[in-house]
């Protein structure tokens, strides 16, 4: 039976450069990435039971960095999804990709594997707040690589934006959100300039090297992000994204509604309507783990008012909210 959707995501722990504001897990070493696909093909056969044959609705290549793989991994991912998951006709499959790997070729090997929607980390427009939060990419390769996305025929395009950094004027905020109205991307997602633990950002600031940044002007920044995109028809429809109707991600929305979802990888994280389990946030001990038969996971069982209380707080963060008659 077939009767519920589900999703999969796709931990891709590799970045080329780790950008200072990056607490997600991720290595700039790609000298495991041969032993790391094949282990991740490996769990997802571990792992084929865990959505109990629900139909998988939506495929998320999240990291690190996706778009620094070259097209045969992606495509083993994939086939090892295929192999023991029935995916839906219209699967929703993201590719999260860095400017800078975004290339007509690319793109079309992307689109020939079955990827139909794009999440461009874009970040800004201005080269020096690129360049002091170590991004990969500048500016013009920001700019070219929606062109080559749209050209490709990739409509289903999703760019994020950070606020709230420091260097980052009103009037350059303003105009970071216009060169995305005027590209027609569809689906923006924003987030405010935070400082994480054990981050390089933390450090530079600890050692008065960067400004930390400013609460009322990432409170500002946020209001004309709400304002402009409304204005705009791009709609909120949670805390940190918006959309033109019908672009609404529906990996997100997954989470949101407490759909199950398994998450294949080191540090990616699952929930099956009855427990949560996450994996070692470590791609050596993920990678020996895997070789000796065993999914290197801790797990959680969620009693029935934890789970409640998940599901109102998700929901809460969406313009949906959650539905009273079913509490
Ligand atoms: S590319 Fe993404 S995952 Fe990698 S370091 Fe930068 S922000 Fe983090």
């Amino acid at each position: 039976m077939f009767a519920e959707m589900a999703g999969i995501y796709i931990h891709i722990p590799f970045c080329r450069k780790a950008c200072h504001y990056c607490n997600f897990h991720f290595s700039t070493s790609f000298k495991t990435k041969e032993e790391m696909i094949g282990a991740m093909v490996v769990e997802i056969a571990m792992q084929a039971a865990y959505l109990d044959g629900q139909e998988i609705e939506t495929i998320y290549f999240g990291g690190g960095t996706p778009s620094s793989l070259p097209i045969e991994d992606i495509k083993l991912l994939l086939d090892a999804i295929r192999d023991v998951h029935q995916i839906a006709d219209d699967a929703e499959i993201t590719l999260e990709a860095n400017p800078d790997d975004i290339h007509a070729e690319s793109v079309t090997q992307w689109k020939e594997a079955g990827i139909n929607r794009l999440s461009i980390g874009i970040q800004a427009f201005q080269d020096d707040l690129l360049a002091a939060w170590n991004r990969s990419h500048n500016a013009e390769q920001a700019t070219t690589a929606i062109a080559i996305a749209q050209q490709a025929g990739i409509d289903n395009i999703t760019a994020d934006l950070i606020y709230g950094g420091p260097g980052l004027s009103d009037e350059d905020w303003v105009s970071n959100m216009q060169r995305l109205i005027d590209a027609g991307i569809p689906h923006i997602s924003s987030y405010a300039l935070t400082v994480e633990s054990g981050t390089a950002l933390h450090h530079q600031i600890e050692k008065g090297k960067s400004m930390i940044p400013d609460d009322d002007q990432a409170n500002r920044q946020y209001a004309i992000l709400q304002d402009m995109l409304t204005a705009n028809g791009i709609l909120q429809y949670e805390i940190s994204n918006f959309a033109l109707p019908g672009f609404e991600s529906r990996h997100n929305g997954s989470y949101w509604s407490g759909a199950h979802y398994l998450g294949i990888g080191p540090s990616a994280h699952s929930y099956n309507g009855v427990s949560r389990q996450w994996n070692v946030s470590n791609n050596v001990r993920y990678i020996q783990s895997i070789g000796s038969g065993v999914i290197p996971s801790e797990m959680e069982i969620l009693t029935e008012v934890q789970r409640f209380n998940e599901l109102v707080m998700t929901g809460l963060r969406t313009s949906k909210g959650i539905d009273m008659k079913g509490c």
